[in-house]
This record gives structure tokens, sequence and C-alpha cells, in this order.
């Protein structure tokens, strides 16, 4: 049924950045969708990049792909993650974006006349936007985050635009949740309400009252605290939300459930409370996730590797599998910069297994391509994703196929053997934003194989961001010697996973299988990885 009304929630942050306003978004969608709303979130971001596909990892972290081939912020990974949904490209929204199109609208002739300014054309732009998942009638409730700190000059049309909402709106069918800092002063032996004092009244000063304020606190706040925010920032005392730091982001919903956050959202938004969340499923993931029965080591070898966001969701990942195995899984960074012929025994020679990362460009990758040989000939299982499946052809290339110069052409544009290269489509291609092989595609598997068996069903449609693959003119040479394309794109007949005969769990995918695990759907090659590095552990 079509909902022509829905909620909306918008969350802002205040005191400083990294306060984690993604997790909480999913949290509290999270608690809203397990009773029985249906929830969707998006994540505006202040910054003038039209996507974060251009942006360096070390910038900001994962860029997370969607199904439909949108390069997004990594709080679009988290909210999949929590929520079981799907995201899109109308998920994330970048300043970069709303001018792009409001200076295309200008040059097209949408305003003659009329000077073209922020208010009222880019807070229009912001507004319709954050209107529009909502107008499909899909959901009961839209999540708007915004990204930045309250106060940053950039977040202004922003705030601004939310002002504008929630007065057409009205207080029925919008509410604002700050999310803030409650420091404690170990000296003093005190939790500090001032600096959250202080970014709600610098919210009021644009214009809007925060509804719920959710404060980050390492310490439990006591009702004496609870009352002074209150009191000071204008809110109810039970709207006043404690965040108490957790061991797992996978607790939150948890915590805030205990809050009341779901119940104090409903009855603000005039929403009926439909009983009691169904989360069995959550608790369930959650009671495997700290009860785990065995410890594998799992190397991780990527160049970011300094960066936790930077492989954000392959660490979630084996969060879910490990949790679907009863096994805890420690992944060790290994940063394939470092990875020598001298040392790899020494670096990877303890592990369970071994994942070779996604990347680009040049940096550490003959440390990848020593790494794969090193877990080849030693079978242990292996995993490449992306750039780290074309490590594995190129290894095998060059020292099972004897082509000594054997690599992509995205390191080496003049090697005489290619089998890593660009595809046709990307040949022609100058502009850097958007225009890799991104999103869904079909992929077809063979029957017999390891991953036939893993995934249980032909036909498979995986996540995809890259512009090279691999060389199928090679491809008769390599599987005379035992590594065999066993998941093919039929449409454009692209080799989208490769495995190696006599090899107890040896795996190569051109796509991005951590972009589809979820807490209550682990992705089936990761949990199988998990599971074939346990048994390579009891056997050793
Ligand atoms: N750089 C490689 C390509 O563009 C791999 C990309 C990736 O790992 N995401 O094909």
């Amino acid at each position: 049924m079509k909902n022509s009304q829905p909620k909306y929630i918008f969350v802002t942050g205040g005191v400083t950045s990294s306060l984690g306003k993604g997790i909480f978004s999913a949290s509290l969608a999270k608690l809203l969708q397990a009773r029985g709303f249906r929830v969707t979130i998006q994540k505006f971001d202040p910054y003038i990049n039209v996507d974060p596909g251009t942006l360096n990892p070390y910038e900001h972290g994962e860029c997370y792909v969607t199904a439909d081939g949108a390069e997004t912020d990594l709080d679009l990974g988290h909210y999949e993650r929590f929520l079981g949904i799907e995201t899109s490209q109308a998920n994330n929204v970048t300043t970069g974006a709303v001018y792009q199109n409001v200076i295309n609208r200008e040059r097209a002739g949408d305003y003659l006349g009329k000077t073209v300014q922020v208010i009222p054309h880019i807070t229009d732009e912001i507004q319709r936007r954050m209107l529009q998942l909502g107008e499909t009638g899909n959901y009961d409730i839209v999540i708007t985050e915004i990204g930045g700190t309250v106060g940053d000059i950039e977040s202004l049309p922003y705030i601004e635009a939310v002002r504008q909402l929630k007065w057409k709106l009205g207080e029925k069918r919008c509410l604002i949740v700050h999310l803030t800092l409650i420091p404690y002063l170990s000296a003093a032996h005190e939790l500090k309400t001032k600096p959250t004092q202080h970014s709600v009244k610098m919210l009021l000063e644009s214009g809007i009252q925060a509804d719920i304020l959710v404060c980050r606190t390492e310490h439990p706040l006591n009702k004496e605290i609870r009352r002074k925010l209150a009191l000071f920032c204008n809110v109810n005392v039970n709207s006043v939300i404690q965040a108490l730091d957790v061991k797992t982001i996978y607790d939150v919903p948890l915590n805030l459930l205990e809050e009341n956050a779901d119940e104090i959202v409903l009855s603000k938004l005039k929403l009926p409370k439909h009983g009691e969340p169904d989360l069995k499923n959550w608790k369930i993931f959650l009671s495997r996730l700290k009860n785990p029965t065995q410890t594998v080591k799992i190397g991780l070898v990527g160049k970011y590797v300094e960066l936790q966001d930077a492989y954000k969701s392959i660490l979630e990942s084996f969060i879910h599998a490990g949790a679907a195995n009863e096994c805890k899984v420690k992944v060790v960074s290994i940063q394939s910069e470092h990875i020598t012929e001298n040392n790899v025994e020494e670096k990877l020679g303890e592990l369970d297994g071994v994942l070779v990362a996604p990347g680009f460009g040049d940096r550490g990758i003959e440390g990848k391509i020593i790494a794969v040989k090193y877990v080849r000939e030693n079978k242990i299982p292996f995993f490449g994703i992306c750039l780290g499946m074309q490590c594995a052809v190129i290894e095998f290339g060059r020292h099972v196929l004897k082509m000594k110069d054997a690599h992509s052409t995205e390191m080496n544009p003049k090697t005489k053997h290619p089998v890593i290269d660009m595809m046709e489509e990307q040949k022609q291609i100058t502009e850097k934003g958007g225009t890799m092989r991104l999103g869904s595609y079909e992929c077809r598997l063979f029957k017999k194989t390891k991953s036939f068996d893993i995934y249980k069903n032909q036909t498979i449609f995986e996540r995809h961001r890259h512009r090279y693959e691999f060389n199928n003119k090679f491809l008769k040479d390599y599987e005379s010697k035992g590594m065999t394309a066993v998941g093919i794109n039929p449409q454009q007949n692209l080799v989208e996973i490769i495995e190696l005969k006599d090899h107890p769990w040896f795996i190569g995918v051109q796509f991005h299988p951590e972009l589809r695990s979820k807490v209550e759907t682990p992705h089936p090659l990761f949990v199988a990885f998990v599971k074939a590095a346990m048994e390579f552990k009891e056997k050793k």
C-alpha cells in the first residue's frame, strides 16, 4: 500500500564529527523497521565532489557502490547491513550534485530572468531531494542524515532546508534528532553538558529546535544531567537519550531500545507502536557474535590498511560470516607495500586464510602478488576481491604459465602479456567520475564448481566497480593449467569468478561481494571462506 504521508526524521550532529550519526540512524531505523514500518535512510554530504567515487579512501573511507551503480558514502553500507534493504543513487546527495543540477538547469534556461541563489534555488533543490524517496509512496518513515557538524559553513543550506521543511510539513510529520557528545573530564570526574548546550543553541540560531537529543557518552547519564540537558536545551526529559560507547556497533539498536528511543520517536510523530519490535534474528546474530566457539586469523592484504574505514564492508562481512560460523574472525591487516619474498612467510605463515583487497594503481601491487604466490603454493585459503582477483591472475600467469611480464595494463600498459586488460567499452572514456563498470551485473555460474556449491544458484547478481577485466585471449592457457573461469557475465562474456583446482579454497571474484553482506543474510562467499579457514586451522 502506498503511503502518501510519510514521516521525516532529520539527524544532525553537534560538538564533533565522528559521533556515529550513520550507525545511530541505521539503529533507529532498525527499531522502527522491527515494529513493522517501512523505513529508508538517506545521507546528505556537504562537500563539493559530485559523489565520493573520486575520493581517495584515505580521505573518506571506502566508497560504497549501490546496486544501481551509484558511488556513495560508506554510511549507506551501514544502512543496508542493518536494514537488509537496498539503497540507491537517491539515498546519497552531495552539495556537488545539488549544485550540478541547479547549474545545469540554469544553463538550460529554466530560471530565465532570475538571479540563481543559495536561497531559494539551492535550498529548494535540497528539499526536493529530501522528499524524493518519501514521494515514491514506498516508505512510512524516511530518515535523513545530514553530514558534517552544526556550525560548519557548508552545512548551512541543509539546515535551512530542514527548517523550511519542518515548517511546511508540520510537527507531526517532521522530527529533528540532534546527536551530540557529552565529554567526561576525568580530572573532575564529571560529565560536561556545556558543549551540547552550545550546539543546540547554534541549531536554534538557524531556526531549528531539536526535538530529541542523543548523547554519546563514555559513562551513563544520571537523572540530574538529563534534567539539566532538558532544561537548557528545551527538550523533554524523556527525549534525552543516552548513547553509551559499545563494544560492537550491532549493540546500538538494543541500547536505543532500552532508552525507548523508538517509542519516543513514534509518539512524537503520532504513529502507532504496533506492539513490540521483532528483533529475534538480530538477537540470534548478536548471541552468535558474542559467543564464538573458535577463532581464526585472516590476513587482509591491502594498501589502505592504516585506515579501518577504507575496507569497512569487508571487515563487516567478516563479522557477519564469523557469527554465522560461531567463529571469531581476527582480521590481521597487512600493508602490501611491506611484503617481500623474504618476509612473506613471516607475515603470512601463521594465518588461516588470506584476503587480497580491491584497489587501484601501482602502489603495493607486487606485495599482493607475492602474497598470492605464497598462499597458492602453501594451500592456504585465498579470497581475492576485484584487484585481489586480478593479482591472482597475474601471479598465475607469471609463475605457472611462465609469462614473466604478465600484468594488468593498468600497471604496465606495455606488457607483452596483458592478462588483465581494459574493457573495450572503457577505452573511449576520459572522464574519471562515475564512469567505471558500476553496480549490479549478472553472473552465470558453472555447475560442479565450488562457487556454485556456495551460492546454490546458477544465476547471481553482484556489484562491480572496475575498469579492467580478465583478458579472454589467455583463458585457454589458464584453464589448461588449472585456473578456471567458473562464473561469467553472459551478456558481455566477462570472467567474473576464477577458481584454482588442486587447492582447498582459492577463489577470486571480479565483483564486490562485501557490498551485499548483511547482518541477517551474511554473504555466502564470506561464510564459506571463514569455514574454509576453520577447516584449514583444524588440519594444521
Ligand atoms: N583497479 C582495478 C580495475 O579498475 C580493480 C578495481 C577494484 O579493485 N575495485 O579494474
